[in-house]
């Protein structure tokens, strides 16, 4: 009978009483069923009786021996506090007079906590007739090990080993509440947003990402303090947080303290990257701060951060912005799903003749409650939350099927295309090339009747895939104009391959030209670009005559604008091409 020392079977015949009741140890050998019980178990488990007003440790099994050593050789002399828990809870199990008591025990050793789960029973002891406590341990050192590891996977980044969003939140708590009383110090949050990150990801690949993230992590945490915790809360988006004894003062030191840290051009193996970030601050009294309130504002804090190229503190009111936009989206989906918008149609004129030779359909939307809401307002939103490419489909379908109103009430072809603009996130999400295919085929369209105005962000975003679906149109004989030429990155030896047809100076560069000689340079480099090119130009926002005469003395192609005529309904915008095209006659 390994482990179980036959010595050790001298408890007293029956449980007190009642706890501290004298009682004298009889000496007998444990029952040969005891022992075979006992070590059947598969856990530590000792049987223990009571000599002179304390539990003591009859007999045990070779596990219990294993785990439990300085407990069994001399449990009362050794002053460990676990052993000092095992025996309070016996004690208060014996006091208690339950049937069963279960309690957990702690203990470091030198690989770490171990943790036992831990049953105290009664059991009779048929040897003297009367009752002795079964202790059972169940080792869960491996179980907690797990769940430990688990748990620091949850609120730690893989990468940089820093807490991550769920860490940063839970820090944040514990230090909000070692300042429950606390009426004097503030917590400031800061979000560094690294602006471009996904450029270095493109073009250098994930393992540069990494590299730059961990040198940027290194970076951050030698040089934001003792006061400071820093974590990485998304792909791109540190978090820091501080104990602001002195306010608003120290965030905006820690601010430019990591903006400076970060301005110094970083190595990547040969390369040298300068990183761009945006920062965002928000800051409330530390006693009833709330986390995520803190996050949710310092990031739209760092947003205005990324136009300003300042460090921003969070304002009241802008997360209200944000608040807006998801209201705005909430709105715009039920008018989608309502067809609640409509379009109106800008005629393009040619400015050599004056004559009309399409219209823009431009969105509008007319909300029961906020009223007339501008595009500039809603596509944004319909980008940012997706539902663009509903808004894109339905205004493609509705353009076409417009024309073919027009068709009918002319009782011929109408001489005019319909030019639909495209947004770059419909490209990304949509099968564009096969719902234009489909929105001409049901208004039984020709191509030719269409053009797609894309800006050049589609360009810049995915090369290939607008590449691609330029190609498409071409072959489909729908044209395609540059919308808003001038104001974005597409690299202009590009252009030279794409089949554009049109370019479409943005209105900018037209308000003001002729009072403003850099615009009219710059007007006059496009033109003579689209030539060379072999592209027609259309003018935007000409709002006066003396701009679509120099317009058209320079070769401007089209012009569009107020000066002509806004924006009108489908029936306004027929009757103005009859009146036009009357006059032309
Ligand atoms: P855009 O495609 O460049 O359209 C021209 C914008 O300039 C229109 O603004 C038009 O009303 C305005 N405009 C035209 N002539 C003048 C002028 O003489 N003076 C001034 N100040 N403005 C003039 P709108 O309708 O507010 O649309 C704004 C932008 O919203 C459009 O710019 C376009 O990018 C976007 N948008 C409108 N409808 C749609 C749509 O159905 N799909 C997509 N993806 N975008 C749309
Ligand atoms: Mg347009
Ligand atoms: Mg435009």
């Amino acid at each position: 009978m390994q482990g179980i020392s036959p010595e050790a079977w001298k408890g007293q015949a029956l449980m007190p009483t009642a706890f501290g009741e004298a009682a004298t140890p009889s000496a007998s050998h444990p029952p040969a069923e005891f022992l075979s019980f006992m070590n059947g178990l598969p856990n530590a488990a000792a049987i223990i009786g009571w000599s002179e007003g304390a539990p003591f440790f009859q007999i045990w099994n070779s596990e219990f021996a294993r785990k439990f050593p300085p407990m069994v050789d001399r449990a009362e002399a050794n002053s460990e506090q676990w052993i000092a828990h095992i025996r309070a809870e016996i004690i208060a199990f014996v006091l208690s007079g339950a049937p069963q008591r279960r309690f957990e025990v702690e203990r470091m050793s030198p690989l770490g906590i171990e943790a036992f789960d831990c049953t105290l029973a009664l059991i009779d002891d048929p040897c003297v007739g009367g009752q002795r406590v079964l202790l059972n341990a169940l080792d869960r050192t491996a179980d907690r090990r797990v769940e430990e590891s688990l748990r620091r996977e949850l609120v730690s980044d893989s990468l940089t080993a820093l807490p991550n969003r769920v860490g940063f939140g839970e820090l944040m708590e514990e230090t909000i509440a070692r300042h429950a009383h606390d009426t004097s110090t503030q917590l400031g949050v800061l979000i560094v947003d690294l602006m471009r990150f996904g450029r270095v990801n493109e073009a250098l690949g994930s393992m540069a990402g990494d590299e730059l993230i961990l040198s940027i992590a290194a970076r951050l945490n030698g040089c934001i303090g003792k006061d400071a915790v820093i974590a990485r809360i998304g792909g791109n988006d540190f978090g820091i947080f501080v104990e602001a004894r002195s306010g608003i003062s120290d965030v905006i030191t820690l601010a430019e303290r990591v903006q400076a840290i970060l301005s110094a051009p970083i190595r990547l193996s040969n390369l040298t990257i300068s990183v761009n970030c945006a920062i965002g601050c928000s800051l409330s009294p530390i006693k009833d701060a709330d986390p995520d309130e803190l996050v949710r504002q310092a990031q739209a804090a760092s947003r205005i951060a990324k136009n300003s190229g300042r460090v921003e503190i969070y304002r009241a009111g802008e997360l209200g912005a944000a608040r807006q936009r998801f209201f705005l989206e909430s709105r715009l989906r039920d008018a989608l799903a309502r067809d609640g918008l409509t379009l109106s149609y800008q005629p393009i004129i040619e400015l050599a003749s004056g004559g009309v030779i399409g219209f823009e359909a431009l969105a509008r939307w007319q909300d029961q409650d906020l009223g007339v809401v501008s595009p500039a307002d809603f596509i944004p939103v319909a980008e940012e939350s997706g539902l663009i490419v509903q808004l894109g489909r339905w205004a493609v379908h509705e353009a076409l099927h417009q024309m073919a109103c027009w068709d009918v009430r002319h009782g011929a072809e109408v001489p005019l295309k319909v030019s639909v603009n495209l947004s770059s996130i419909q490209i990304a999400r949509d099968d564009v090339a096969a719902m234009v295919a489909d929105a001409l085929e049901l208004n039984a369209m020709h191509g030719s009747r269409l053009t797609i105005e894309l800006t050049e962000s589609a360009l810049v975003d995915d090369p290939v895939k607008c590449r691609a679906l330029l190609e498409t149109f071409k072959r489909a004989d729908i044209a395609v104009a540059m919308d808003d030429f001038g104001t974005g990155f597409s690299n202009l030896a590009s252009l030279q391959s794409l089949p554009l047809d049109v370019l479409k100076m943005d209105r900018s560069f037209v308000t003001d030209m002729l009072i403003d000689t850099d615009k009219l340079a710059i007007i006059r480099a496009i033109l003579s670009l689209a030539q060379t090119l072999g592209m027609k130009t259309t003018a935007e926002g000409i709002e006066d005559a003396d701009a679509a005469a120099a317009l058209r003395d320079m070769g401007c192609t089209y012009g569009q604008g107020y000066y002509f005529a806004k924006p009108l309904s489908a029936d306004d915008a027929y009757e103005f091409w009859r009146s036009r095209s009357n006059l032309a006659t």
